[in-house]
C-alpha cells in the first residue's frame, strides 16, 4: 500500500504540464513576478469538474491547492509573469495597465493537447499595481467563481475558476476582509488592450509579433493566409458577435467592457461589477462607477463594436503596410458587418427560446413585441422565458399573471400560438426544447450577495455551495431550489450595486 504524505505529493502526481509560449515568445509583453508570501494558505473551493477536464489528478491537486494557488509554492514548469497591457477604460485611454493583482503561472496542456492559461488573481503587487495592494478579498473571488460557472453551464464561452484559496491575510477595503486568491483558467489572456500597448507607441514590430502569436494560438487556420491580419480581426469580431448575443440571451450585464477586458479568444473575462438582469430593462446598469450607463445591458453590442474598432486600429499597419486608406476600408467592412453577425446569432437564440425551429419573416417582430411587453411591466427576464416554455402545453395563465396588463400579453400569446401551430414538432417536444435554452436558475443578485456574505463574514460556505448547485445545472428544475428561481425583491434589485477592483 502506498501512503502519500501531504508534502510528498509531487508535481507529476498533480499532472501539470506547462509549456509557456507567452513567456517564451513575447518578450516585452510581461514582467516576471514573485507571488506574495501568504500567511496561512487554505483551500476554500476546488473546481473538481474543471480539474478533471484539464487532466489533473483531483485528489493530488486538492492536497496541494492551498500552497500552489496562494502562490506559496510555484509548481515546476510554471513561470509567474505579470502581463502588460493598455486599454480604453470608459472611453479614455490608459497606456499602462497590466496585471496589477494577477499573474500568469503558465500554460497547461492536457492529454488531448488543449492549452489553457492558468493565472492567479489576488496574488500580490506587481510593477503594474500603481496605488493598489495587489490583493483580493474572498467575497469578490467567490463571486467570480460562481458567475463564471453559471455562464459556463449556460453555454456562454468564459474563463473559469479552478479554485479559490484564502491567504490568511487581511485585506483592507471598506472594512477588513479575508484575503483570497482565485485560480483562473482561460483559453488565453490576450486582450484588445494587449494590442493597444505597443500600437499606442507606434511600435508595430511588437504588434506584429503579438498578432502572429495570437493567430498561432487562436486562429491557426490563418497562419499562411495572405490576408491573415484582416482574418484575425474578422475572427475576433465573429467570436465577440456570438459572445455578446449569448450574454443578451441570458440577461448578463458585464458592467466593465473596457478594451482590457475583451479577449481575443471570445471568452467572457473579469467578473467584477457584472450582474444578471432580473426585471427586463434594456438600460439596466448595476456597476457603481458606470454613471453614464455606458455599459448598460442594451448597449453591450454597440460597446463591443466600439472595442473592436480600437482593436482594428492597432492592426491597420499590418493589414496593409503600404496603403492606410485601403487598410481602413477593409477593416471598416469587418466592423460594419459586426451588427448583422450579432443580430444573426441573437435571432437564432431568440427563435429557439420562442420554440420556433423553422424561420418565418415575422418572427423578429414577434420577438420584439415580446421583449417590449417584458420591458413595459418590468417582468423578470428569466422567469418570463421559462414560463413561456410552460405555456406551450398549458393555458398560459401562469405567464399572464406575471404581467400587470394581462390583456396585452394575452393578445401576444394568441399570435405566438398561431405561429407555433405551424411548427412541425409536437407541443411536448417544443416545450422541452425551449426549457433546454431558457434556464430556471441564474445567479440572482440577492442569492449571490447572501452566499458571499455567509462565506466572507461567517466562514459558512453552505449558501455558496447551494447556489452553485442551482446555477451549474441551470436548465434542470429541481425540488428544494425554489428560492433560487425566485426574482429578488424589487427593492433589492433597485438599489443593487456592483463594484470593480474590489
Ligand atoms: P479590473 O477592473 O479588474 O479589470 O482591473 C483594472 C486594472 O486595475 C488592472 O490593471 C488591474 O490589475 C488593476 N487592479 C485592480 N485591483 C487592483 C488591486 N487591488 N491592486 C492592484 N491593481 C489592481
Ligand atoms: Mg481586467
Amino acid at each position: 500500500m502506498c501512503v502519500w504524505h501531504k508534502g510528498a505529493v509531487s508535481n507529476e502526481q498533480v499532472g501539470f504540464h506547462f509549456d509557456n509560449t507567452y513567456a517564451r515568445e513575447l518578450d516585452g509583453f510581461y514582467v516576471p513576478v514573485t507571488p506574495a508570501r501568504p500567511l496561512r494558505p487554505a483551500l476554500v473551493r476546488l473546481n473538481r469538474g474543471l480539474a478533471e477536464a484539464m487532466g489533473l489528478d483531483v485528489d493530488a491537486l486538492a492536497s496541494q491547492a492551498a500552497e500552489i494557488f496562494s502562490g506559496a509554492r510555484v509548481p515546476p514548469g510554471a513561470e509567474p509573469i505579470a502581463q502588460a497591457y493598455a486599454g480604453h477604460q470608459f472611453g479614455g485611454f490608459s497606456p499602462r495597465l497590466g496585471d496589477g493583482r494577477a499573474l500568469l503561472l503558465g500554460e497547461h496542456i492536457d492529454r488531448a493537447g488543449t492549452r489553457r492559461d492558468l493565472a492567479l488573481k489576488g496574488s500580490g503587487r506587481t510593477v503594474f499595481s500603481r496605488g493598489g495592494d495587489g490583493k483580493a478579498a474572498l467575497g469578490p473571488m467567490l463571486r467570480e467563481y460562481v458567475m463564471g460557472e453559471a455562464m459556463h453551464a449556460l453555454g456562454v464561452p468564459t474563463t473559469r475558476a479552478l479554485a479559490v484559496v484564502t491567504t490568511g491575510d487581511v485585506v483592507p477595503r471598506d472594512r477588513l476582509l479575508p484575503g483570497a486568491v482565485l485560480a483562473r483558467v482561460a483559453a488565453s489572456h490576450l486582450r484588445v488592450g494587449t494590442f493597444e500597448l505597443f500600437a499606442a507607441r507606434g511600435e508595430y514590430d511588437q504588434v506584429h509579433r503579438l498578432a502572429d502569436y495570437a493567430i498561432r494560438r487562436h486562429d491557426p487556420a490563418l497562419i499562411d493566409a495572405p490576408d491573415r491580419y484582416l482574418g484575425l480581426l474578422r475572427a475576433v469580431a465573429a467570436r465577440q458577435a456570438e459572445l455578446i448575443a449569448r450574454w443578451m440571451l441570458v440577461g448578463f450585464i458585464h458592467g466593465v467592457m473596457n478594451t482590457d477586458n475583451m479577449t481575443l479568444s471570445g471568452e467572457t473575462i473579469d467578473y467584477g461589477p457584472c450582474a444578471f438582469l432580473e426585471a427586463y430593462d434594456p438600460v439596466a446598469v448595476f456597476s457603481s462607477i458606470d454613471h453614464q450607463g455606458r455599459y448598460a445591458f442594451g448597449r453591450q453590442p454597440a460597446m463591443a463594436r466600439w472595442n473592436l474598432a480600437r482593436f482594428a486600429e492597432t492592426l491597420l499597419p499590418l493589414i496593409d503596410p503600404a496603403d492606410g486608406d485601403a487598410a481602413a476600408a477593409q477593416a471598416m467592412e469587418v466592423l460594419d458587418g459586426f451588427h448583422a453577425r450579432y443580430e444573426k446569432h441573437l435571432a437564432l437564440g431568440v427563435r429557439a427560446k420562442l420554440g420556433l425551429a423553422a424561420s418565418e419573416p415575422d418572427d423578429a417582430l414577434l420577438a420584439r413585441d415580446w421583449l417590449a411587453l417584458l420591458a413595459a411591466d418590468a417582468v423578470d427576464h428569466t422567469v418570463a422565458w421559462r414560463a413561456l416554455a410552460d405555456a406551450v402545453t398549458t393555458d398560459g395563465r401562469a405567464l399572464e399573471a406575471l404581467f400587470q396588463d394581462p390583456g396585452a400579453v394575452r393578445a401576444w400569446l394568441e399570435r405566438w400560438r398561431a405561429r407555433g401551430a405551424r411548427e412541425a414538432h409536437s407541443p411536448t417536444e417544443r416545450a422541452a426544447a425551449m426549457r433546454a435554452v431558457s434556464p430556471v436558475y441564474i445567479p440572482r443578485n440577492e442569492r449571490v450577495e447572501e452566499a458571499l456574505e455567509a462565506a466572507q463574514e461567517r466562514g459558512d460556505l453552505g449558501p455558496f455551495e447551494r447556489l452553485l448547485e442551482a446555477v451549474t445545472k441551470p436548465f434542470e428544475e429541481r425540488a428544494g431550489l425554489e428560492a433560487y428561481a425566485r426574482p429578488s425583491p424589487r427593492e433589492v434589485t433597485a438599489r443593487y450595486q456592483t463594484f470593480c477592483g474590489t
